[in-house]
């Protein structure tokens, strides 16, 4: 970045009063790296193939150029449709677009699994700008002649990697197909090759924005424990008396997350557990509690691995290591984010050995063994 765009920071980028006042509502000063990079080839008109990290600031970079676009258009005919993969990251990201698009006045809808059809069919008839939703629930309300998705004519895949190890292959391909979007853009922690095969048939013209691919926050502490697979849960209790700091336990399974969530409340501690089995409405309560700060230790499936910003979390416990890399890199993006302080600590048994392992070597990093116990 040089030295007047610096100065300048989003003034930089020539965007219209009213979109500069939601950045201003929203306490940004300073373009993170992807804004600094994606702000300008959205605002050109161009579509891009992002890949950055959750956390990066990637809704915002975004949301401003769609929110330029939706003030300089007097008329509001052009409508636009963010798909995530799941619904916590919907609400998450509509939110983000309401606040930042407040003195646009846009008109931001959700269409998301677990919430009445009927409701999201009246949202539809009263009009919007922008729908953010999950493929599933966005082509249902499609194939029902609710939703017309021909009059939308820009589309972003938020964690398009996400979506499509999640099955949404198809659903996403349909939906591309039936909007006329003469720009669709990807937002993507890896690029794997399906989300390529994607890319070139829907967005052949994008600009490539590659910016730190599994490359981790530095400042998040990594560490291990060795454990066998019997103590894995004294261990964690060991590290959870040892400190108060909002955590999250991430368990291999759904069955899992519940019984240690239960074990541990057995034990005395205030804790609750997400997943994908909960309804919507009693995943969105227990989130928000998590958020307020009311819990400050959550037992969570992968479900909980991307998209959602708990800014104040200070510590991820892999009580399974994951299985690949990128789960990895994204649990631990729950942590250390914008710049805070966070650590993320591997319970390893020997079942886990290898693929603790492999995420070592393919992160070029040797995570060392916990100190302080
Ligand atoms: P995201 O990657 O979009 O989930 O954003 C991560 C967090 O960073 C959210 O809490 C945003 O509100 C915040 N954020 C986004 N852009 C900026 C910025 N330029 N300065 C400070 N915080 C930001």
């Amino acid at each position: 970045m040089n030295f007047v765009a610096e100065e300048l920071g989003f003034r930089s980028f020539g965007l219209s009063e009213d979109v500069f006042k939601g950045i201003l509502d929203a306490g940004y000063t300073v373009p993170t790296p992807i804004q600094a990079q994606v702000i300008p080839v959205m605002l050109g008109g161009n579509a891009v193939v992002a890949q950055s990290m959750t956390g990066s600031g990637k809704t915002a970079a975004f949301a401003l150029p769609m929110l330029e676009r939706a003030s300089r258009d007097k008329s509001r005919s052009d409508r636009y449709l963010v798909l995530t993969p799941t619904r916590e990251l919907a609400e998450q990201v509509a939110a983000e677009i309401k606040r930042l698009g407040r003195h646009v006045g846009v008109r931001v809808a959700v269409f998301i699994g677990g919430k009445s059809i009927g409701r999201q069919a009246e949202w539809v008839s009263r009009g919007f700008d922008v729908a953010v939703g999950t493929p599933g629930r966005i082509l249902d309300l499609y194939e029902r002649g609710i939703l017309d998705l021909g009059s939308v004519s820009e589309v972003i895949l938020d964690e398009c990697d996400r979506m499509l190890d999640m099955g949404f292959y198809e659903d996403v391909d349909r939906i591309l197909r039936s909007t006329s979007a003469r720009r669709v853009s990807f937002f993507s922690a890896t690029i794997p090759e399906d989300v390529e095969r994607l890319a070139h048939r829907y967005a052949a013209d994008a600009k490539r924005i590659i910016l730190d691919g599994d490359k981790q926050v530095e400042t998040i502490e990594h560490y291990a424990i060795d454990v066998d697979e019997r103590s894995k849960f004294w261990e964690l209790e060991r590290l959870l008396s040892g400190s108060n700091k909002s955590t999250i336990v991430f368990t291999a399974t759904k069955s899992r997350s519940r019984w240690v969530a239960e074990k541990l409340s057995a034990r005395g501690h205030r804790v609750a557990y997400i997943n994908g089995d909960m309804p919507q409405t009693k995943r969105e309560q227990t989130l928000w509690l998590f958020r307020q700060g009311r819990i400050n230790l959550l037992v969570a499936t992968e479900l909980l691995a991307r998209g959602i910003d708990i800014i104040e979390l200070e510590r991820v416990i892999n009580f399974d290591v994951p299985q690949d890399v990128h789960a990895y890199t994204h649990r631990a993006g729950r942590t250390g984010r914008m710049g805070r302080r966070g650590e993320v600590i591997s319970l390893v048994s020997p079942r886990d050995r290898q693929a603790f392992a492999n995420i070592e070597v393919t992160l070029n990093m040797r995570i060392p063994p916990y100190p302080q116990r």
